[in-house]
């Protein structure tokens, strides 16, 4: 996917490959089977919550629960665990920065916008490897977010760190 077309601005500000690092090794959280993905909650520069792609707390890790479609409908994907875990421990998101390697599909795009988050870090290498099939959902996600006045940045270069997208590990 190209940001440009997409209306993202690039940043090579050393904070935002930081915080990505740091995103990419809590996503080794995740169990899912295609994509470990992690978001965290930022305030001021300070990590104050992380969130994962994983069941949500005491549901059960069953095997037909990841199969086929079932995959992207079980689990929370990352922002929405983030989101939830706020709700959960009684931290406000209102006006903070969330920081995700991908682009949002458009469930968690509107759980951005309804806790009221502000700024959505992301990584444009990580947005570059999208698959053709996710790409419609993320470029109305996009539009959604900008409509509703969401700032997104995207982090341009390397972090240092291994990540796995679409049942693939890189160097992200
Ligand atoms: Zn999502």
């Amino acid at each position: 996917m190209d940001l440009d077309k997409l209306g993202i601005k690039a940043s090579k500000k050393a904070e935002c490959g930081v915080l990505l690092k740091e995103c990419y090794a809590y996503a080794k959280k995740s169990y899912h089977p295609s994509t470990h993905n992690a978001a965290l909650l930022v305030d001021k520069g300070k990590i104050i919550l992380r969130g994962v792609n994983v069941l949500p707390p005491r549901v059960k890790r069953k095997k037909e629960r990841f199969e086929g479609n079932n995959k992207h409908i079980y689990p929370n994907h990352a922002e929405r665990d983030l989101v939830y875990k706020a709700a959960r421990k009684g931290i406000s998101t209102s006006g903070l920065t969330m920081v995700m390697p991908w682009l949002p599909c458009i469930p968690c795009a509107n759980a951005i916008i309804s806790s009221g988050i502000a700024t959505l870090i992301v990584h444009k290498q990580m947005v570059e490897r999208t698959r053709e099939g996710w790409q419609e959902e993320l470029r109305n996600a996009v539009k959604i977010m900008k409509e509703a006045g969401v700032k997104i940045i995207a982090y341009d270069g390397r972090v240092g760190a291994k990540a796995y997208m679409h049942h693939e590990v890189w160097d992200a």
